[in-house]
C-alpha cells in the first residue's frame, strides 16, 4: 500500500477510531484562496476585558492586579461542585438515562498582558503557566468527588475563544469524559497485551522514523500523529513515563514551557496569523487508582486548512462516517518542520 497516493484508513490506538486518508486529492488545485487577514493588534491593556487585571468581570467582582498568573472560578460554570449523585433511568428501559455530574469551572489567566500570547510570551513567562496548571491539577483532583481534570485552552474566535486575553479553562468532573475514557480504555488495553506503555512505544516508533516529528527537547517530542485527523493536528508527548504533570521535574517543566512556545510560534507562521486552536493536557484521572498505563501528553487540534480563513469542517460523511483528511500528516509535518527551524 503506498500512503502517499492511495486513499486509506488509518487507526488510531489511543481510541480505536479510524480516519480516512486521501492523499490524491491534495494535488487538486487550491481554490479559494483568501488574501491574508488584517489582524489588529491587541493593547497590552483593555479597559473592556474582564479578564485584564483590575477590571470588573460579570457579576461585579473586580479582578486583583496580578502579576503572574490568575486562576479564578468561571462566573458562567458549565459545572457546580454541590450537585448530589443521582442516576435517573425513565421506565428502567436503559433508553433515557440521565446522572448527575458534579463538577468545578476555573479560568486561568496566563500573563496580565492582554496582547500576549503562549506564542508571543517568553520560555520564563509560560514556567509560571505550567506550575499553575500543575497546581489546580493536584488541587482539583485531590476532591473526593473529582475523578478527572481536563485543563484545555481554546484560542481564536474561530474556535468560539470569546477573548483575546491569554487564558485556558479546566472543566473538572466526577466522571470521565469520553474523549480520556477512550484513551484509558485503549492504554489499558495495551499494556495488558504487551506488558508496556502504548505511547512510550509509539514515541520511539516515530524517533526512529522522524517522518512526523515537527519538533523535540530532551524531555518532549511534539509530532503530527499518524492517525491525525485535524490538519495541522500536534500530539506533544513526554520522553519519560509520567502519568500526569505533578510527576514533571523542574527541568522537565522548561521543556515543556520550551516546546509550547515553539509549536504555538510555529503556529504562528502557517498562514502569517495568530492560529487558532484547541489545547489540552490529557493527565491520568484523578479517581485514585494507579493508572499505570496512563501517558501525560497533549493534543492541538486547529481548524485552518487552506489559508488563514479557510478551516476545515466536520460534515457530510466525517460527522455520519469517519473522519477525512487529504494533505497527509507526513506532508503537514514537513511543512510545519520547514517553519519550526526559520526564524520568524
Ligand atoms: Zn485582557
Ligand atoms: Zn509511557
Ligand atoms: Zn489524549
Amino acid at each position: 500500500m503506498k500512503l502517499t497516493e492511495e486513499p486509506h484508513r488509518r487507526l488510531n490506538p489511543l481510541t480505536n477510531e479510524w480516519v480516512l486518508v486521501s492523499p490524491h486529492r491534495a494535488t487538486r488545485p487550491w481554490q479559494g484562496e483568501v488574501a491574508k487577514l488584517q489582524t489588529t493588534p491587541q493593547p497590552a491593556y483593555d479597559p473592556s476585558c474582564y479578564l485584564c487585571p483590575g477590571n470588573e468581570r460579570a457579576g461585579g467582582i473586580r479582578n486583583p492586579r496580578y502579576a503572574s498568573t490568575f486562576v479564578f472560578e468561571n462566573d458562567f460554570a458549565a459545572l457546580k461542585p454541590d450537585v448530589t449523585s443521582e442516576r435517573l433511568d425513565i421506565e428502567n428501559a436503559e433508553l433515557l438515562v440521565a446522572e448527575t455530574e458534579p463538577g468545578i469551572c476555573r479560568v486561568i489567566c496566563f500573563s496580565p498582558h492582554h496582547d500576549l500570547t503562549l506564542a508571543t510570551m517568553s520560555v520564563q513567562d509560560i514556567e509560571p503557566v505550567v506550575h499553575t496548571w500543575v497546581g489546580q491539577f493536584r488541587e482539583l483532583g485531590g476532591l473526593d468527588k473529582i475523578n478527572y481534570v481536563q485543563i484545555f485552552e481554546n484560542r481564536g474566535a474561530m474556535m468560539g475563544a470569546s477573548n483575546p486575553h491569554p487564558h485556558c479553562q479546566i472543566w473538572a468532573t466526577a466522571s470521565i469524559p469520553d474523549a480520556p475514557s477512550k484513551e484509558l480504555a485503549a492504554q489499558s488495553a495495551y499494556l495488558q497485551k504487551r506488558g508496556r506503555c502504548l505511547l512510550c512505544d509509539y514515541v520511539g516508533l516515530e524517533a526512529k522514523q522522524e517522518l512526523r516529528i515537527v519538533s523535540e527537547n530532551d524531555a518532549f517530542v511534539a509530532l503530527v500523529p499518524f492517525w491525525a485527523i485535524w490538519p495541522f493536528e500536534l500530539l506533544i508527548c513526554s520522553r519519560r513515563h509520567l502519568k500526569d504533570m505533578t510527576e514533571l521535574t523542574h527541568e522537565e517543566t522548561r521543556c515543556l514551557s520550551e516546546i509550547l512556545q515553539h509549536v504555538t510560534s510555529t503556529y504562528d507562521k502557517v498562514f502569517g496569523v495568530p492560529f487558532p486552536y484547541s489545547m489540552g493536557l490529557h493527565q491520568a484521572p484523578t479517581d485514585g487508582q494507579k493508572h499505570s498505563e496512563w501517558h501525560f501528553h497533549a493534543h492541538f487540534y486547529p481548524p485552518l486548512l487552506r489559508s488563514a480563513t479557510i478551516r476545515k469542517f466536520m460534515v457530510g460523511f466525517e460527522m455520519l462516517g469517519t473522519p477525512q483528511r487529504d494533505i497527509t500528516p507526513e506532508i503537514a509535518a514537513e511543512r510545519l518542520r520547514e517553519l519550526a527551524v526559520t526564524k520568524r
